[in-house]
């Protein structure tokens, strides 16, 4: 049996390529430097794959910045209005795109930037209209078909495919995307018939837009573009890939497109193997079967894949072990891991791990299970370590290794519904706060210094003691208190400037969780995150931030507060254990933060914000499967609000423009007050807002914390009497669009104060 891998994290080990991007980006190294950095952590990946045996082995799966981006260069359109040259975008035009600068002497905005379905990693969004043209520019594909050509691989070649290059656009004339797809399959067939000449044996096209909803138009659209590919006169063999979930409706029409292989997710998409049976199989074609999951960090399961292998072995004249989706989504290596618990580290399959995974399962599969005897014994060993239950040893400077006192047991025991109702527990947070009209305050974090980080990392690296770094952390806080005084303020914030990350911070302080030192996802761009590895049961070791709050509470006569994260946040930007549902995992997550919220509350901090920007971003990709989220989900919520007592002022932040889709779960959620990223959509969410049925507080961002820029008092006045409209004087607030962590000091204050300043104009006005 034969092996395939779509794609392999494209940073590098030791994130060689954000450093290198962001020299060049500063002018700090040449243009040479940073395409031999690329072209190392190409070789490197492909030397990995190589040396693991995989038959189908990528090219152009890599990117400078974006695989859409690139996509839309080779297809000769990004946006309207921009020429693109025949042939090789200048580099610095290409990230223009991405990052903004200008092009040909013209200034241009960056490309929107938005989640790739329901991962973490970000593309860019390219721009099209009713007059787009497109046009094959072979530039990249050819150039690293060659490169693996020169190391002995013929590879695979990556690219999206045209149904989901078109949904992934934005038309920003309104037009009907599907309506340019004729022209677009031009040059693909162009571009296919481009890579035969110069022999090209494979080309995977990425049709993820599959495992969403499609109507019958789409995939009538969707089999005639790829009849339409197949009769391209000079074409190498085609396969469509399909990741992220399962097709459903799409699956008869995918097995008859007249293409030479498919490929199919069977780890988010179990369903399809049914799917399959049912269509009567994949039919003459190659299916590449994806049993090895390119979206979680476990290790695969090997005799439950060789069953799937074995089942599809029915269903197709060719099967193939593949990984489910890119392998852009996990870390490169558990063996640059050394602080993991090794019971934890040994259940763990980073992407060069899950090649050696293919390689057996193709062995399994194609010589029968004794030829891999010692191969399923080890994994069987590794599958029942008891890594998920042992608990973490609480982290140095931990709450738990300060001895506080956890709360009491019976606040474990609370119900998961808020009384009294919203209306009463204003009545009493009004009377305990005695808040003026339009309250301001801030999402949480202030500006985290140079001075700051600094510090951190020498208390992390035992290079400072902790009582010298919980001084530094007070003083910090000092200071962030006396500027909001000074600002004037409302409801006061700590800064959280004991955070890093706000989900890493409390993973470090819970048990069930694992850090890497070296777990390194792309987001987007040069960006990288380190998700926790939620492995197994998730408690305190005691308090987590009471100390912070209790402090930053000491120094103001204002009300302080506190900010804890969330459980779907906590759970969704995690690495989550899969042997158990994970609404399971997000409730015990809850149970951990609700402790927190208790033990807050009980050292009289009256106001407890539970941020979740990654509630909506949660929602699953179909239609069918977002009522049973949104209900685990508030549930979950609703687990840590539901302990707070009703002169407890519960908050909640989301940071995400469109709510339209989980609007109705918000007054499930019971809370008090609700901030939302609007500043950037000019407050459209509201009217979307003004139709729920949530009645609570509702803070819409009145300027975007991304952008350098200071709002005047003028701006933002507007966009708080846009909001007034609809949400009335009596529920409304005053905040940014988000946390002020990466802006620099001299930028958040003065916004701060004309923000106080633009409050104030229109309260008097109110008064009067
Ligand atoms: N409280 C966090 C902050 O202010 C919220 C971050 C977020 O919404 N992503 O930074
Ligand atoms: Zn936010």
């Amino acid at each position: 049996m034969r092996t395939a891998v779509h794609g392999m994290p494209r940073i590098g080990p030791r994130r060689e390529l954000k450093w290198a991007l962001e020299a060049y980006w500063h002018g700090r190294s040449t243009r040479a430097q940073l395409e031999e950095t690329a072209a190392g952590v190409r070789r490197r990946n492909w030397r990995a794959m190589q040396a693991a045996g995989i038959d189908f082995i990528p090219a152009n799966d890599f990117s400078l910045y974006d695989h859409m981006l690139d996509a839309a260069v080779a297809l000769g359109s990004v946006r309207p209005g921009i020429q693109l040259p025949p042939a090789g975008l200048d580099l610095d035009d290409y990230f223009a795109f991405a990052r903004g600068g200008v092009i040909g002497g013209q200034p241009v905005a960056p490309l929107d930037l938005t989640k790739w379905f329901d991962t973490n990693y970000h593309h860019l969004v390219p721009e099209l209209d009713r007059a787009s043209g497109f046009r094959a520019d072979p530039t990249k594909p050819l150039r690293e078909m060659h490169e693996a050509r020169g190391l002995g691989i013929d590879p695979t070649i990556a690219f999206i495919g045209p149904l989901t290059f078109l949904l992934r656009s934005r038309a920003v004339d309104g037009c009907d995307r599907l309506q340019l797809l004729d022209r677009l399959v031009d040059a693909y067939c162009e571009m296919l018939g481009r890579l035969a000449e110069e022999g090209a044996s494979w080309v995977r096209l990425d049709e993820p837009v599959l495992v969403e909803d499609r109507d019958a138009r789409e995939l009538e659209m969707l089999e005639h573009a790829y009849r339409r590919l197949a009769e391209c006169p000079r074409r190498p063999q085609l396969s469509v890939s399909t990741y992220f979930g399962h097709v459903g409706d799409a699956m008869a029409t995918l097995v008859d497109l007249p293409v030479e292989g498919i490929g199919l997710d069977l780890c988010r998409g179990v369903e399809n193997l049914a799917l399959l049976e049912a269509s009567g199989g994949a039919r003459a074609k190659v299916l590449f079967a994806g049993v090895v999951d390119g979206r979680n960090v476990w290790v695969n399961d090997l005799a439950r894949s060789l069953d799937l292998l074995d089942r599809c072995s029915k269903l197709a004249t060719e099967v193939v072990v593949s990984t489910s989706c890119s392998l852009i989504h996990v870390p490169l290596s558990v063996v640059a891991e050394t602080s993991i618990d090794p019971a934890v580290a040994t259940r763990l399959a980073f992407a060069e791990e899950k090649l050696v995974e293919l390689a057996v399962l193709a062995r399994g599969a194609g010589m029968g299970r004794d030829a891999i005897a010692d191969a399923l014994a080890d994994n069987r060993a590794r599958l029942a370590a008891q890594g998920r239950r042992s608990p973490r040893r609480p982290p140095r400077g931990s709450v738990a290794a300060r001895g506080d006192q956890p709360a009491s047991s019976t606040a474990r025991e609370q119900s998961d519904r808020r009384s009294p109702g919203l209306a009463e527990r204003a009545e009493a947070q009004r009377r305990r706060f005695a808040l003026p009209l339009l309250p301001t305050t801030t999402i949480g974090s202030f500006p985290q210094t140079a001075e700051l980080r600094a510090a951190r990392a020498a208390w992390r690296a035992g290079g400072s003691d902790d009582e010298h770094y919980r001084a530094l952390l007070r003083a910090e806080i000092d200071r962030v208190v006396e500027i909001q005084e000074g600002v004037g303020l409302d409801v006061l914030v700590h800064g959280e400037p004991e955070r890093d990350d706000m989900v890493r911070y409390f993973a470090a302080n819970l048990t069930g969780f694992a850090l890497t030192e070296n777990g390194w996802v792309q987001s987007y761009g040069s960006r990288c995150v380190r998700p926790p590895i939620l492995f197994g049961d998730v408690d305190r070791h005691g308090p987590i931030t009471l100390e912070w709050a209790r402090y930053a509470q000491s120094a103001t006569a204002r009300p302080m507060k506190a900010i804890l994260t969330g459980p779907v946040t906590m759970v969704r930007w995690s690495f989550v254990r899969d042997d158990q549902p994970e609404e399971t995992t997000a409730l015990q997550v809850a149970r951990a933060i609700r402790d927190e919220l208790v033990d807050l509350q009980e050292a009289g901090i009256g106001i407890i914000q539970v941020d979740e920007p990654a509630f909506r971003e949660g929602l699953p990709l179909r239609q069918a499967e977002r009522a049973s989220y949104l209900e685990w989900a508030t549930s979950a919520f609703r687990t840590v609000s539901a302990a707070a007592k009703a002169d407890t002022q519960v908050h909640t932040h989301m940071c995400y423009a469109r709510f339209g889709d989980v609007l109705s779960a918000l007054s499930e959620l019971d809370v008090d007050v609700i901030s939302l990223e609007a500043a950037r959509s000019g407050m459209s969410l509201l009217d979307e807002l003004g139709a729920a049925s949530y009645a609570g507080g509702v803070g819409p961002g009145v300027y975007d914390v991304h952008s350098p820029e200071v709002p005047s008092v003028a701006e933002i006045e507007e966009l708080l009497e846009r909001a007034l409209h609809i949400v009335g004087p009596d529920r409304l607030w005053v905040n940014p669009d988000c946390g002020l962590k990466t802006r620099r000091y001299e930028e958040a204050v003065p916004a701060l104060g004309n923000m106080v300043e633009a409050a104030k104009r229109l309260r008097e006005r109110l008064n009067r």
